[in-house]
């Protein structure tokens, strides 16, 4: 059997979604949303395209998808503000671009790539994060644009409900979930992964999960995989996720499945849950969670073309 010529993943987080509480049409409208990431994606690897480019194209349709929590519709910070994390690596070298707690980005993910391709750092936050974005050029939106009225009701259900006997320490999981990432297999045979969020509902202090830390929440290597993740970021971090499974893959020799399920499952046993993506050198597109859903969806030169919510199909 030949190896597909290329192959793409994407995710729009991990969680508790149940069919009984979401519509038809709901449902319906997130795999549309789903299959149009997945074809932006898909139609630049088809071309010839790099995977940079794929994950890149995928990515800035979910950011700007008020559905998924990440550029417009990112979650709110406990003092009502859309901070929002991103990173990009790309596996030919492992370069590797991130930013995290911009908030005038429209679309963090170019500012990750930005910050790989245009500056000698890996890492940026906050201000000069945002300096260096205006510095490239990168387009602008106000408070306006990424905020929602259904993440500034969950904001407020969240402090009610820690003002209600949970604590600040309290988190929904329900509140917390849609991250978005791609990974990408390009024509030639390169990895690419990029992951976008806006965090934790009610985050505070300047917190940072996962998604912009290189190894956590993004990895890629020519050599064994691309992974994006989605979860309990804090539970990721001390696990890290994401490269922990190409590590597996390139010194254990386990296929990305059985990489991406075990290393899933120490997340489980500290307590976490979310889910990852993973492209592999072979072709194959991969996802492993231990929550009821993960929105996702992959594709390939093949013809495979499928997305996903629940955890049964
Ligand atoms: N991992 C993200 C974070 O901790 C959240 C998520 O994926 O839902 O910021």
């Amino acid at each position: 059997m030949t190896s597909p010529q290329w192959s793409i993943a994407i995710h729009g987080g991990a969680g508790t979604m149940a069919r009984e509480r979401m519509s038809d049409e709901q449902q319906a409208e997130y795999r549309a949303a789903l299959a149009t990431a997945l074809d932006a994606g898909s139609a630049v690897l088809a071309g010839g395209g790099s995977a940079l480019d794929a994950v890149e194209a995928a990515i800035v349709l979910l950011e700007d998808d008020p559905r998924f929590n990440a550029g417009r519709g990112a979650v709110f910070t406990y003092e009502g503000v859309n901070e929002l994390d991103a990173s990009i690596m790309d596996g030919r070298d492992r370069l590797a671009g991130a930013a995290t707690g911009v908030t005038t980005v429209k679309n963090p993910i170019r500012l990750a790539r930005a910050v790989m391709e245009h500056s000698p750092h890996v890492f940026l936050s906050r201000e000069g994060a945002e300096t260096f974005a205006r510095e490239q050029e990168l387009e602008q939106a106000g408070p306006e644009w990424f905020a929602t009225p259904e993440r500034r009701r969950q904001l407020e259900e969240l402090k009610a409900r820690q003002t209600e006997g949970g604590g600040l320490g309290w988190f929904d999981a329900d509140l917390k979930y849609g991250t978005v990432g791609a990974v990408a297999l390009d024509q030639v045979g390169h990895l690419a992964a990029g992951t976008s969020t806006g965090g934790l509902t009610g985050k505070r202090w300047g917190r940072i999960g996962d998604s912009p830390i290189i190894g956590a929440g993004n990895y890629a290597d020519d050599r064994s995989c691309a992974v994006s993740a989605t979860g309990a970021g804090e539970v990721f971090i001390r696990v890290n996720v994401a490269a922990q499974i190409c590590t597996r893959m390139h010194l254990l020799g386990e296929s990305a499945q059985v990489a991406a399920d075990h290393v899933i499952g120490e997340v489980g046993q500290l307590g976490g849950d979310g889910g990852v993506i993973v492209a592999a050198p072979d072709g194959s597109a991969t996802f492993s969670f231990n929550t009821p859903g993960m929105y996702r969806g992959r594709a390939d030169a093949g013809g495979l073309r499928e997305v996903a919510i629940f955890a049964d199909e």
